[in-house]
């Protein structure tokens, strides 16, 4: 067992074995020797069906010969130059263009480095402090945002080190509940700067906002001179050429991406209303910088992502995400087991609950310990998902019909072992 060496190893040398708490799982996470369009090798000579896809960002499947061509024929006239490139004008026309908020954009490095600064800036515009997060959100690894988080967030208490004179500004509510938001602005909403909300809580697993909800957030934000952020580091992208905001039809006033912008390189970017982009420096007083800031490898890979991303291109993928859907519905309904089959266009997640799941404490129900065997059984059947119930599986673009018949095997197989206990 190489993989199992190679953790062995590698914990001496990383904390916890890995660089990013959520590839951790036990008993030891499988080392990965290469990735072509679905499919995943480890260094044991096991083939994976890959529907972690690096947690989101891969829309096109692993190495895509077309972006590995566009990025190896920039990585030859230099990889950053501290100076802009025409590149950077064309993919933020491109960001624009496809999506509804964005009139002016911002490009950083992360999804983390995206929703840190969105939110200064929302500060700065308003000259407000407070913000409103929602229970079992995950907006990235910094100060402002890590209270009641999800994702690999989601399993820990809050994080150490993040000092309560910050996180005393982050107000945090369940999702879905309108009750709680209007309470909320009502009490605090003269001193509350932004809502950052996902859209689609894409950290929790899967939960689509109910009919209406969003409406809702958008005209008591609007009200209260609240700024509205879409984080769509997730959502972006995948939902739709617009993302979220396209397809619930709700235009937020600034917009946070990653993940699938960078076409498979770090890559996150800020993005919304002119009158507020025009803030950041150096046009105006809210500082955001960084060296590698729309690096033209990233601007090359995510640029050449994007001109692929249209119409015809989501309606191919959304159909397999609902042939992959159906499957595994018909799945639970002939062997009666009570669980929750949830997502959306190319987004899907099990939950191992019989309750209905609209915010953190419905998601919470789950069983954990049926979840663990199920993802274990289905490696063993030749499928990867992320290891916790508390994340969203996806599909790619590189997905075949095979696949997902496979898949949808293994699935089967793979619950008949989890329900048995
Ligand atoms: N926001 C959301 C919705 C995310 O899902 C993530 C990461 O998974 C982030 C922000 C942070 O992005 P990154 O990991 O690129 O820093």
């Amino acid at each position: 067992m190489k993989s199992e060496d190679l953790f062995n190893e590698s914990k001496n040398y990383l904390p916890g074995g890995v660089d990013s708490p959520v590839r951790a799982f036990k008993p030891h996470p499988f080392f990965v020797e290469k990735g072509k369009g679905s499919k995943l090798w480890d260094v044991d000579g096991n083939i994976y069906t890959d529907y972690c896809l690096g947690y989101g960002p891969l829309i096109l499947g692993h190495a895509p010969e077309n972006i590995i061509g566009s990025v190896y024929e920039q990585i030859q006239k230099g990889t950053t130059y501290g100076a802009p490139t025409e590149k950077e004008i064309e993919l933020a026309k491109m960001v624009i263009n496809k999506v509804p908020c964005a009139e002016m954009v911002r490009f950083v490095n992360s999804g983390t480095e995206a929703t840190m600064s969105a939110i200064r800036l929302a500060r700065g515009f308003t000259g407000k402090t407070k913000i409103i997060k929602f229970e079992g959100s995950y907006h990235g690894a910094h100060d402002y945002v890590l209270v009641k988080s999800g994702s690999g967030a989601a399993s820990l208490p809050d994080s150490l080190g993040v000092p309560e004179d910050t996180t005393k500004n982050t107000l945090s509510i369940p999702f879905n509940d309108v009750d709680a938001l209007s309470a909320l602005i009502e009490l605090e909403g003269e001193e509350i700067a932004a809502v950052i909300i996902e859209p689609v809580m894409a950290n929790i697993g899967c939960i689509e906002p109910q009919k209406g909800y969003l409406e809702f957030l958008r005209k008591i934000t609007e009200e209260n001179n609240i700024v509205l952020i879409f984080d769509e580091v997730i959502t972006g992208f995948r939902l739709s050429e617009g993302g979220a905001q396209e397809y619930y039809g709700i235009v937020p006033d600034l917009v946070t991406m990653g993940k699938i912008i960078g076409g498979g390189f770090p890559m996150g970017a800020l993005a919304g209303k002119k009158e507020i982009m025009e803030f950041i420096a150096p046009c105006g007083s809210v500082y955001q910088a960084g060296t590698f800031n729309g690096n033209p490898v990233s601007v090359t890979a995510g640029l050449n992502t994007l001109k692929i991303l249209d119409k015809k291109f989501y309606s191919g993928l959304n159909e397999k995400g609902h042939s992959l859907r159906d499957g595994i519905r018909d799945v639970l309904e002939d062997n009666g087991y009570n669980l929750n089959l949830v997502g959306l266009a190319s987004m899907f997640q099990i939950y191992f609950t019989g309750n209905e799941v609209k915010n953190y404490n419905d998601a919470k129900t789950s069983d954990v310990e049926k979840f663990a065997i199920y993802f274990q059984e289905l490696m063993k059947n030749g499928v990867f998902i992320p290891p916790s119930q508390f994340e969203c599986c996806f599909l790619s673009q590189s997905h075949s019909l095979e696949d997902i018949e496979n898949t949808i095997n293994g699935i089967e197989l793979s619950l008949k072992k989890a329900m048995r206990i």
